[in-house]
C-alpha cells in the first residue's frame, strides 16, 4: 500500500464498530500511542484535530455536507510548503505547527489519493460498518472494506433475502 493511502485509511478506519459497539482508537492513552505510531506528537490538541478531520473526511466521502470543507481548509490554514531542489527532483517540506502536522498530512494524503484514484475511495457497502476502502480492482467494483468480514456477511444477507423471495424460510438473517 502507498504511504498516503495507508495514512488516510488508518485515520478513516480508526473508529470501527466492533461487535455492534462503536469504538474510537483516537481516545485517551490509546489515541496518544496511535498518533505517535503515525509520527504525531500524541498531544490532546493533535488528537482532537485528527478526530475533527476524520469526521470531515468521512462526511465528504459519504457526500454529506456538515461544514466539512471548511474544517479541512482550517486544518491547512497555517501550512506552508517549501520547495527544496535536489538531484532527485523537487522535495516539498511541510512547515506547520507540530500539533497540526499529522492532521495536515492526512488532508494532503486524501487529496493525493482521490486525485490518483478518482472515484475509488468509498465507504464500505455494509451499512452497519463504518470502514472505508480504496478500490484497486481493475473493474472498480469493490464494495467492502474486507471480503472476509463484510463481503461474506453481505453475501449471506443477500442470499437470505433471495431465499425469502423464493418462498423459503429466511433463516438467520443478521
Ligand atoms: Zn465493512
Amino acid at each position: 500500500m502507498f504511504r498516503n493511502e495507508e495514512l488516510l485509511l488508518s485515520l478513516l478506519n480508526s473508529a470501527p464498530v466492533i461487535e455492534g459497539t462503536p469504538t474510537d482508537s483516537l481516545e485517551g492513552a490509546t489515541g496518544r500511542d496511535v498518533a505517535r505510531s503515525w509520527g504525531g506528537t500524541g498531544s490532546a490538541n493533535e488528537l482532537s484535530r485528527l478526530r475533527r478531520v476524520r469526521q470531515a473526511l468521512q462526511a465528504i466521502i459519504r457526500r454529506e455536507d456538515r461544514g466539512a470543507i471548511g474544517e479541512l481548509a482550517g486544518t491547512l490554514d497555517e501550512v506552508v510548503q517549501m520547495p527544496h531542489v535536489t538531484p532527485n527532483g523537487v522535495a516539498w517540506e511541510l512547515q506547520v505547527p507540530d500539533d497540526d502536522r499529522l492532521a495536515a498530512g492526512v488532508v494532503l494524503a486524501w487529496s493525493s489519493v482521490i486525485t490518483e484514484f478518482p472515484g475509488r475511495l468509498r465507504a464500505c457497502a455494509n451499512d452497519k460498518c463504518t470502514q472505508f476502502l480504496v478500490d484497486h480492482s481493475r473493474p472498480g467494483t469493490a464494495r467492502w472494506c474486507s471480503m472476509a468480514v463484510c463481503g461474506n456477511r453481505m453475501k449471506a444477507r443477500a442470499h437470505a433475502r433471495r431465499s425469502k423471495a423464493d418462498g423459503g424460510w429466511p433463516g438467520a438473517m443478521s
